[in-house]
């Protein structure tokens, strides 16, 4: 038995099984039975034998060109994959400690970083990054047709607490809190995050454990008590039954789906929930979760595989007119492709994630306009069926707005059809030049959407695919409160709507702050819908306004994250009955 002692944030006594979520890395841990254990074997070398592909051709690649430097360091991860403290070592750990191959990798992976870290010579200690790489590159391949969090975790069977380092909202969002019913993690830096979470979803949780997540062995029982803030592991038997006294009673979990329609605060400011969707396939989705339409169709995901050319006039229109018939009579906001230089080649897909900065999203649109005029003229035969805003990606400038505008218009008089006054033309505001002169672009368009998933990366400087600096990516930075604000004075002094697309509005946790700054469109994942409405109903945009005039005063995320949990905490207490 160990009890281990971290902040309550949600009430509530659970007993469950231990199902370990290790997001930093990506990586979970999950025990397995015996019989699966020479397939996670298996799957490990076969991991390994394609990286060792993968790494003789990109080798081969180079042998070819230039860079007889850049040759030498793949020799060397060739060596690497084949030490036996990386694979051998994660094969014993999958053996010894019946885990899946994934885990294993990375739990040999930690122990020769240890040993890198240890030696003197500053060469040597630099090593770490290759093993990182190969390391990073087996996992992949490990990964490769493998189940997500949400099915791994829906394969549990019975009660269980899930302990994380720590627990976003996009993965909160997928889970099944019917079988997962408590939830601790390791971070205590993000608790204002984690607590909304918690309590949004009216499961007892428990924050700041620092390494529980390392510590705690998948399939362990355990009682988590959200109220005192412990997690005993392995508890006794007479543990165990006084947990089953002290149980939380079976309560409503999780987050009803079946709510649509409008929603307001507590004060009467009404708040518009809109739906991103890259497939057709999603618009199910836009029923069930009460979506009020469609804040970005992100196009470009109908190239997936194909060529642009592929892309006919006719075959956009038939595709944009079906979107638009479904969703109507709520609008749909198509997003001209976001595509950069790579994926313009003869097949591409979206699995390349378009985040570069240089040629790319309408930018590439006008350097290839035939592209441009043949989307924009299936755009605009499509707007015969329904409500329909076009939105450009990547804006930089307000040339590039109007050399686009002139382009729809030509593609209006080619057709002889003047859609003017039924499509809205809209702006991403996701570069940080468009943000700061938002007040010049603002009269050049209909509305604005705000990209934070490139914006934060743009204004940081953070590749938002680069996992080592992604604990960098920081939505709280005071430059991205300052710039959203900006964005949002720019749209109200122009009289334009101005909504926010990026992965910052479904998360609950940030929601109220976007609020207090007087944003009140959101469009987001389908099914963050729910949880996003729920924050809403509770929130009083007045407290709203003021939390984030205050926090915008501080210097720094931490802080603005610490001013932020205080608030919720002291909220907590005014709002519980007294005694
Ligand atoms: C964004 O940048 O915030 C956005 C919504 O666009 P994407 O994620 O497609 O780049
Ligand atoms: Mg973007």
């Amino acid at each position: 038995m160990e009890r281990l002692t971290g902040i309550g944030v949600s009430p509530g006594v659970v007993l469950g099984r231990a199902v370990v979520l290790t997001q930093r890395t990506e990586v979970m841990r999950f025990p397995i039975p015996p019989d699966r254990v020479e397939r996670e074997v298996a799957a490990l070398t076969r991991a390994q034998a394609d990286s060792r592909q993968q790494l003789l051709d990109i080798r081969g690649r180079l042998d070819q060109g230039r860079g007889s430097e850049l040759a030498a360091l793949f020799d060397a991860q060739l060596l690497m994959l084949d030490d036996p403290m990386l694979v051998g070592r994660a094969e014993q750990i999958i053996r010894t400690e019946r885990v899946n191959a994934a885990w294993a990798v990375h739990r040999a992976y930690e122990e020769l970083y240890h040993v890198f870290m240890s030696m003197e010579d500053p060469y040597l200690r630099e090593r770490e990054n290759d093993v990182a790489d190969v390391a990073g590159r087996l996992r992949l391949n490990l990964r490769h047709g493998a189940k997500g969090p949400k099915e791994l975790l829906s394969q549990i069977d019975g009660p269980s607490v899930l302990i994380a380092d720590e627990l976003t909202a996009s993965v909160a969002a997928q889970l099944d809190w019917s079988r997962v019913q408590a939830f601790a993690t390791d971070a205590g830096s993000r608790t204002y995050h984690t607590a909304i979470l918690a309590r949004s979803l009216k499961v007892p949780a428990i924050v700041g454990l620092h390494d529980a997540s390392i510590r705690i062995a998948a399939g362990t029982p355990v009682i988590l008590d959200g109220t005192t803030g412990e997690l005993i592991v392995a508890p006794s038997a007479d543990q165990i039954d006084e947990a089953h006294r002290r149980a939380s009673r079976p309560r409503k979990r999780g987050l009803s789906s079946a709510e649509s329609g409008p929603v307001s605060t507590t004060d009467g400011v009404r708040i518009r929930l809109e739906a991103n969707i890259e497939l057709l396939e999603d618009l199910p989705f836009l029923n069930e979760h009460g979506a009020e339409g469609v804040g970005l169709y992100r196009s470009e995901f109908m190239l997936s595989g194909k060529s642009i050319e592929a892309a006919t006039e006719d075959k956009q229109y038939a595709l944009y007119r079906s979107l638009i018939e479904q969703v109507a009579p709520r609008p749909v906001t198509i997003r001209t492709f976001d595509l950069d230089e790579r994926q313009f080649g003869p097949t591409h897909g979206p699995e390349r994630r378009r985040t570069r900065p240089g040629l790319r999203g309408l930018r590439l649109g006008l350097a290839n306009p035939e592209v441009l005029r043949t989307q924009l003229r299936a755009l605009v035969r499509a707007s015969a069926h329904g409500p329909l805003r076009i939105m450009f990606p990547f804006v930089t400038a307000v040339e590039e707005v109007r050399e686009a505008r002139a382009l729809l218009s030509v593609a209006m008089r080619d057709l002889g059809v003047d859609a003017s006054g039924r499509i809205k033309v809209g702006a991403m505001i996701e570069v940080p030049s468009a943000a700061l002169a938002a007040d010049l672009l603002a009269p050049h368009v209909d509305f604005f959407t705000i990209g934070t998933n490139d914006l934060i990366q743009f204004c940081l400087a953070v590749d938002r695919t680069d996992d080592r600096v992604s604990d960098l990516y920081e939505p709280l930075h005071p430059a991205v409160l300052r710039l959203i604000r900006q964005v949002r004075r720019a749209a109200a002094r122009q009289k334009i709507p101005v909504s926010l697309c990026g992965e910052m509005a479904s998360d609950p946790a940030l929601v109220g702050l976007l609020v207090g700054l007087g944003l009140t469109e959101f469009s987001m994942t389908p099914g963050a819908i729910p949880i996003v409405r729920q924050v809403i109903q509770e929130l009083s945009a007045a407290d709203a306004r003021k939390l984030a005039g205050h926090a915008l005063l501080l210097p720094t995320a931490a802080e603005i994250e610490q001013y932020l949990f205080d608030a919720l905490a002291a909220s907590a207490v005014q709002r519980s009955p007294s005694p």
